[in-house]
């Protein structure tokens, strides 16, 4: 199957239908922004639209248009149930494998909806039955702007939609700094500023709104909890349970914090290993040819970006982190030569 089925998703919503959008666990800023511009322009467009979430999001997206059609699966389980159930067509957006949904996963692939994807990862799963899925663009977010344009309906764009789509790019390449070598993606944002958006007051929103204690946590885990291997250019912060709930966890709190270990001159592999709900979620990133997707999809079940990658263990914190350090040796060579 080819990678973009623009023509065939059109034809498909040529006639009002019941739509539901979905995207991943611990929803990001494009997941949120990718999936709200979808929604408010489908319904434009006369579709029955709602959005479900399998996870609360962060508090620094909670100011995102078009949020009153979100549901958060794990809060409202038998509305979500209905929704799945009653569907003509699931969009899954900004994840490849459908048990990035959790437990809602099973319930999307049972579905008889047709199933739409529309992602930026790498390796998409199996489970689609039509999609546009494109690896080298900075963000779902910017997927959904080339899908409205595509589809003819440049002229439907506004500011709301515009919003959603530029925290999608801004928040999936760390305000420009990475999966941004992309010209077409510029011409995408100056578009997106022909539209009205404030761009200084959207970066503000998302980026000036720490609360003190999630200020005093990144702290905490750099002066603290930050181990650098030189020998292996990586550096890792762990945090327990316990000292996430010392400064009062809430989601999104540690977002971000993976960066600052990367942020070490020669040091081209961070990791941030982080206790939550009896399991252990990673995240990985990396420098240049260093793929932390191959890292996340052999080694611990997760996947992602080729220089940003997570995974859920199931293991105990300790053990997660030994598996980590028992790998670095064997990837020595390829972590001292990274361009
Ligand atoms: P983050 O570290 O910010 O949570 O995630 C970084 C990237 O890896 C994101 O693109 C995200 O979608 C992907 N990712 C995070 N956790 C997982 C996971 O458990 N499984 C897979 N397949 N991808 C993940
Ligand atoms: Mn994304």
């Amino acid at each position: 199957m080819k990678n973009t089925d623009y023509q065939k998703i059109n034809d498909l919503l040529s006639r009002p239908s019941r739509i539901l959008i979905t995207t991943h666990t611990n929803p990001d800023g494009d997941a949120i922004g990718s999936s709200l511009a979808l929604c408010t322009y489908l319904s434009m467009k006369k579709h029955e639209v709602k959005v479900i979430v399998p996870d609360p999001f962060p508090e620094f997206l909670a100011w995102a248009p078009g949020q009153e059609n979100v549901l958060i699966y794990k809060e409202r389980i038998e509305e979500c149930k209905k929704l799945i159930r009653e569907a003509n067509i699931i969009f899954c957006l900004d994840f490849n494998n459908l048990d990035r949904l959790n437990d809602a996963g099973s319930l999307v692939l049972q579905s008889d909806a047709v199933k739409i994807l529309i992602d930026h990862h790498l390796n998409p799963s199996a489970h689609f039955d039509l999609k546009i899925s494109i690896s080298r663009t900075s963000s779902t977010s910017e997927l959904i702007y080339d899908f409205i344009v595509a589809s003819g309906d440049r002229d439907l764009l506004d500011k709301s939609i515009a919003e959603c789509i530029y925290t999608g790019i801004i928040t999936d390449t760390g305000s420009f700094s990475y999966s941004c070598n992309y010209i077409k993606t510029y011409e995408v944002v100056a578009d997106l500023y022909s539209l009205g958006i404030d761009g200084e007051h959207i970066h503000r929103l998302i980026y000036d709104t720490y609360s003190e204690n999630r200020l005093r946590l990144l702290g905490f885990s750099i002066s603290d909890k930050l181990v650098v291997l030189p020998e292996y250019h990586t550096a890792y912060i762990t945090l327990s349970e316990e000292e996430l709930q010392r400064f009062e966890y809430k989601v999104g709190d540690t977002e971000g914090v993976v960066n600052y270990a990367l942020s070490i001159k020669n040091i081209n592999l961070a990791a941030l290993f982080m206790e939550r709900d009896g399991q252990v979620k990673i995240s990985f990133r990396s420098k240049g040819n260093f793929s932390v997707d191959s890292l996340a999809r052999n080694y611990f079940n997760g996947g992602g970006h080729s220089n940003a990658s997570g995974a859920n263990c199931q293991a105990t914190l300790v053990q997660c982190v030994q598996t980590f350090l028992n790998l670095l040796p064997g990837l020595q060579d390829q972590l001292k030569s990274v361009y």
